[in-house]
């Protein structure tokens, strides 16, 4: 994978749909976006994912996990004065970061969960107990409509990238499993 030629195409992409040095750094996007009133700027700021694209420097936010915090409401493509497409960007970094097996834990569970359930947080036990206490039916599996979803990323190679990011995690512990018995000899 080439992951210089993927940033250039998306700053390519994006330079196509609007020309992103129309940035005027206004805030306006930081402002409107939810995570970042949330966590605050200093943590979460989609100002920054422009800035860094614009200086060739967005190989150094596939990495960050805030990357993924984004919720694609498109508040900020919305609020932006000059239509910059900041969500759209995230999304394309984040693609590009999953293409490489970088995808946070959570997110792949998640994945995983709506692929078998059709829920993003599978039904507890004890969600299911707490309803059966209050006479409630158990929360409904959509086996088919999971299976829908099965096939839809088995075609778009969603079940592919999910498999590299465990890969890529196991080998990961492995080499810090390595690094710590290095460590622990004297
Ligand atoms: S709102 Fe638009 S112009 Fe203003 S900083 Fe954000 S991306 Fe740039
Ligand atoms: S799309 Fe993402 S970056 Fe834009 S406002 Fe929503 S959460 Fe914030």
């Amino acid at each position: 994978m080439n992951v210089e030629k993927h940033l250039e195409e998306i700053s390519a992409k994006l330079a196509k749909r609007v020309d992103t040095k129309s940035c005027f750094a206004c805030g306006t996007c930081v402002a409107a976006c939810p995570i970042s009133r949330l966590t605050g700027p200093e943590t979460y700021h989609p100002r920054r994912v422009v800035k860094a694209t614009l200086e060739g420097e967005a190989a150094t936010l596939l990495a960050e996990p805030t990357l993924w915090l984004c919720t694609s409401c498109h508040a900020c493509l919305e609020h932006c004065p000059q239509k910059v497409p900041v969500s759209e960007l995230i999304k394309d970094l984040q693609n590009l970061a999953s293409s490489m097996g970088i995808t946070p834990e959570d997110i792949v569970a998640e994945v995983e969960n709506i692929l078998t359930t059709g829920w993003a947080l599978a039904p507890s036990e004890q969600a299911n107990k707490k309803r059966s206490e209050l006479g409630l039916p158990p929360i409904p599996i959509d086996n088919h409509g999971a299976k829908d979803l099965q096939k839809i990323a088995k075609a778009t190679n969603l079940q592919e990238r999910l498999e590299k990011v465990k890969q890529r995690k196991a080998e990961e512990e492995q080499a810090l499993s390595v690094t710590e018995e290095g460590g622990g000899m004297s």
